[in-house]
């Protein structure tokens, strides 16, 4: 490769990222043809788009495989870095993994945290109010009322149940 640093213009699409292009094809710095890199277009003119978290979060949920660029050589996650696009996958023979900045590990174990405590919050008011079912009969109003209560407690623990794509 004949390298004219002097004059070469900077490139526009960074590396560790994957950009939508047109047709939905999805490419990185690497491997987008000269145009889309030095003007962010590709040849037909169109804007190319960085995938954000949640891009990814939907294409790894749509394809239940990590959001990779057509030729392969950039791969990224639905777990953001710490500049809050999504973090990029380090190429491996064996496939890519995930690295992670410190701050982003410290976000995640927050955000486990968050979960955890939301989670037993959940826990502790589906207890209470199972346990006024228990000493009420079931046609009673605080039962029914019990009972309603409940619901959105379910969803809200089904939610918090982790649907993450293993890498
Ligand atoms: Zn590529």
């Amino acid at each position: 490769m004949t390298e004219t640093t002097k004059r070469k213009p900077s490139p526009i699409l960074k590396g560790g990222a994957i950009y939508i292009s047109d047709n939905g094809r999805l490419i990185c710095a690497k491997c987008a043809g000269t145009s889309a890199l030095y003007t962010g277009r590709d040849i037909s003119g169109q804007q190319v788009e960085r995938l954000a978290v949640e891009d990814v979060a939907y294409f790894e949920d749509a394809t239940r495989k990590p959001v990779t660029c057509e030729a392969g050589c950039t791969s990224v996650s639905r777990l953001s870095g710490s500049d809050g696009w999504p973090a990029v996958r380090e190429s491996t023979k064996d496939g890519f993994t995930v690295t992670f900045a410190p701050t982003t590990q410290q976000q995640r174990v927050r955000s486990e945290q968050k979960k955890a405590s939301r989670k037993s919050s959940l826990l502790q008011q589906v207890g209470r109010l199972q346990s006024i079912q228990k000493r009420n009969h079931p046609d009673s109003d605080k039962w029914r009322q019990a009972s309603v209560e409940l619901a959105p407690l379910f969803r809200s623990m089904a939610e918090l149940e982790p649907c993450e794509a293993s890498a």
